[in-house]
Formats: C-alpha cells, sequence, structure tokens
C-alpha cells in the first residue's frame, strides 16, 4: 500500500539510528490466549517472558465472570467516572479492594501508566518536588514531567542516597518507588523508605505493580513483606495487567487524598472508566488471589523461582538479587543478547530480549519470567536449554 504522504526525513532517521544500534522493537502476533505454551507464526514456543505471573489472564473464573458482568451491566464504561461512567461492579472492585489491603478508599484507573500520572502529577509541582529511585518504571518519570515537578533520583535501593536528596530540599514533597522493580526484580527497601519519608514529613507513595497479588500475605505485596500499612504506606498503587490477569489499575489512599485525586487527577477526570466487565473479571481475579487457589499459585511460583534459580547458579552467568517471578539474565550489549534471544527461540523458548532506552545502556537482557502457568517440565526445558546457549557460548568466546 502505498503510504499516504511522505514521511519526514527526521522520522526515518530516527528509525535509522534505532536500526544501527539493534534497538528496533515490534509487535509479535501470538496465534493463542496468554499462555505459556504459544503459538508465533505457526510455531510452538514455551514463552518466558508474560507478566502473568499467577496465570490468570485466560482463567476459566475470570471468563466466566467478565461474561456474566457484561450480560448485565455491558461492555462499555461510557463516560468517565465523574460523569456517569462508575458502574456498580468498579464500585465493588474499589470497596473489595479496599478490603484486601486495609485502606478507606480505592480509585480505579484506566491503565497504570495513566494512575501513575494522575497521582504524581496531582501531588507534585513546581514547589513540591519528587524524589524517585533510578530505576523506577518510565510511567512514575513522565508522571513527574507531567507535573513539570522537580525531580531527582537517587542511586538505586539506596536510602541514604535518597535521604541526601530529601535534606538537600527546601520543599517537602513525594518519594517515589518501585515495590518490585520491573526490570531487575529485586525488592525496595520499603520499611526503611517510610521511616525516612515519615522524618522529613515527605509523602510516600509505592507503585507494587510486580508485588501484589504473588507476594506477602494473602497476596498483599510488598506492604505485608516489609510490615507496612495504610498509615506508614499512604500511597499505593497497583495494577491488573500482571498478576491479576485483566486490564487496569488502581490507587489505594485516605478519604483525603482520594477526594483530592478525584479532583485534580487529570487521567481520572479526563479519561473514559475502565469497561464494567474488566472490573468483573478482576473482582473474580481478586476472589481467586485471596483464596487457597491463590495460595497454592504463589507456592508454585516461588518453587519455580526456587528451582530457576538452583539451575541457573552454575551457569557462566550472573543471577540478579531477586526472589520474585522476575529472573533477568543480564547480558549487555543489544546484539548479544538478541542473538540468545534467537538462540533459544530455536530451542523453542521464546524471552524478548530488552534492550536500552527500557534498561540502561550496556544491560540489555533477557528478562525472563516465571509463571504459577508453568509446568515442573518447562522449567527444565527452559534451564536445559539455557545452559545449552550458555555453555556453548562460552566454548566459542574462549576458543
Ligand atoms: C507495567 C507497569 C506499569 C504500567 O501498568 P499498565 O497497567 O500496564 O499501564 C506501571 N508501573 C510498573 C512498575 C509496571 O511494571
Amino acid at each position: 500500500m502505498k503510504p499516504a504522504f511522505n514521511t519526514p526525513d527526521w522520522v526515518l532517521a530516527a528509525l535509522d539510528e534505532r536500526r544501527q544500534h539493534d534497538l528496533v522493537r515490534q509487535t509479535m502476533t501470538l496465534n493463542s490466549a496468554q499462555v505459556p505454551h504459544t503459538q508465533i507464526h505457526s510455531q510452538n514456543f514455551t514463552a518466558f517472558c508474560s507478566n502473568d505471573y499467577l496465570g490468570l489472564a485466560n482463567h476459566p473464573k475470570l471468563i466466566a465472570a467478565m461474561n456474566d458482568t457484561a450480560q448485565v451491566y455491558g461492555v462499555g464504561g461510557g463516560s468517565s467516572h465523574l460523569v456517569c461512567g462508575h458502574l456498580t461492579p468498579h464500585q465493588m472492585l474499589e470497596e473489595a479492594l479496599a478490603d484486601w489491603l486495609g485502606y478507606e478508599r480505592v480509585m480505579l484507573f484506566s491503565t497504570g501508566y495513566m494512575a501513575n500520572l494522575g497521582v504524581i502529577s496531582a501531588l507534585t509541582g513546581k514547589h513540591r518536588p519528587v524524589v524517585q529511585d533510578k530505576l523506577n518504571h518510565a510511567s512514575l518519570i513522565d508522571g513527574a514531567l507531567l507535573a513539570q515537578a522537580p525531580l531527582r533520583r537517587y542511586l538505586h535501593g539506596d536510602v541514604k542516597s535518597a535521604e541526601k536528596l530529601l535534606s538537600k530540599s527546601s520543599d517537602s514533597g513525594l518519594l517515589v518507588t518501585d515495590g518490585v522493580f520491573s526490570m531487575d526484580g529485586d525488592v525496595a527497601p520499603l520499611a526503611d523508605l517510610s521511616a525516612l519519608a515519615a522524618r522529613h514529613d515527605w509523602m510516600l507513595m509505592v507503585d507494587d505493580a510486580h508485588g501484589l497479588g504473588c507476594l506477602g500475605d494473602a497476596g498483599r505485596g510488598c506492604m505485608s513483606l516489609a510490615g507496612l500499612n495504610a498509615q506508614t504506606m499512604p500511597i499505593l498503587v497497583g495494577t491488573f495487567g500482571k498478576a491479576f490477569g485483566t486490564a487496569g489499575a488502581f490507587v489505594a489512599t485516605s478519604h483525603d487524598f482520594a477526594d483530592y485525586l478525584t479532583q485534580f487527577a487529570r487521567p481520572y477526570v479526563y479519561t473514559t472508566a475502565m469497561s464494567p466487565a474488566m472490573a468483573g473479571a478482576t473482582s473474580a481475579s481478586l476472589q481467586i488471589i485471596q483464596s487457597d487457589e491463590g495460595e497454592e499459585r504463589r507456592a508454585r511460583l516461588a518453587e519455580h523461582v526456587a528451582y530457576f534459580r538452583q539451575r541457573v547458579k552454575s551457569l557462566p552467568v550472573a543471577l540478579m538479587p531477586s526472589n520474585t517471578a522476575i529472573q533477568p539474565i543480564v547480558i549487555g550489549d543489544s546484539k548479544s543478547a538478541i542473538r540468545l534471544s534467537e538462540q533459544l527461540k530455536a530451542l523453542g523458548i521464546w524471552c524478548t530480549a530488552i534492550r536500552p532506552p527500557t534498561v540502561p545502556a550496556g544491560s540489555a537482557r533477557l528478562r525472563i519470567t516465571l509463571s504459577a502457568a508453568h509446568s515442573d517440565a518447562d522449567l527444565v526445558l527452559l534451564c536445559d536449554s539455557l545452559e545449552k546457549v550458555l555453555t556453548a557460548k562460552l566454548s566459542n568466546a574462549t576458543r
């Protein structure tokens, strides 16, 4: 098909630049639901890069709940929450989440990206700075840009480095961290960050996209691991696209903050509410997460993590300090990471190489993610395959 107009040179140049550095990204079509055993380009693969950590994205109970909710409430939100798009399934989900996590209020957002834009842009500004971990998710950084707030970043996971920044600031503001870091899999020092924020009278916001559902008591995530609660972690963001297996996000906080965000969080005010059917499916997901089945799924995931680390320990690569479903293998340059990903593909393993700017320059990696939906045999296949390609690579290099 002919393009409708001539592509400007700067567009082509930007693409060329990415191509030359092996940094071009493109979509791939999966010919299946989001399950470990999938089909891509008519070939069968076992996938190890989905965020569906508990295997709920294709769960029959979620599918049934989505259908049942759609029968009664339809599929479209119809408007923003504040006009007439806040339906009973949204309200029920908000209340169930607030009960589960012990917060006064929960507000739904359409995506995690928008929740982070909304909260940070509403709570920071020219005289309300924001201090963030260097490895925070892009949406948290973008929230600060949207607010045009002074943004400072501390060394990854380093409370002393964070303290320096808070001490230097004349205005008090918002301290923000991922709970589980999305590209590394390690957990933030939340108890210490919470104490630090309290000492300096700063607000603390935690984005636990990768911890909720997977970690802690009844899947309550990082706050449970760190022994924190609604008082010591006043603003918690969670997303539904990962362990929950659906889509959307939420902020758990106090009545006052929720009322404030309802007025001032533009990505809440000026967007259509998530589908009520999605809210219904997400409520079903939350029920599973809180149930014995959720416990069993978390246990299976933890077993997979332990097995993976045990096997990879003896291979010529460095494991990251992660006990979560995210088990990256850092390779370094993008070309090598892509080559490794291709070698694994030849063995039936799908794991997309993650390259800059998603991760810092020189730290391209295979972001291997494990799921309760994987079988023991899947884990054996993964580890055997890694052993094959990594030891082959070593003997090539020493030849
Ligand atoms: C995935 C992710 C988000 C974005 O959530 P979406 O619902 O996918 O937009 C935000 N924060 C972190 C840490 C994430 O990993």
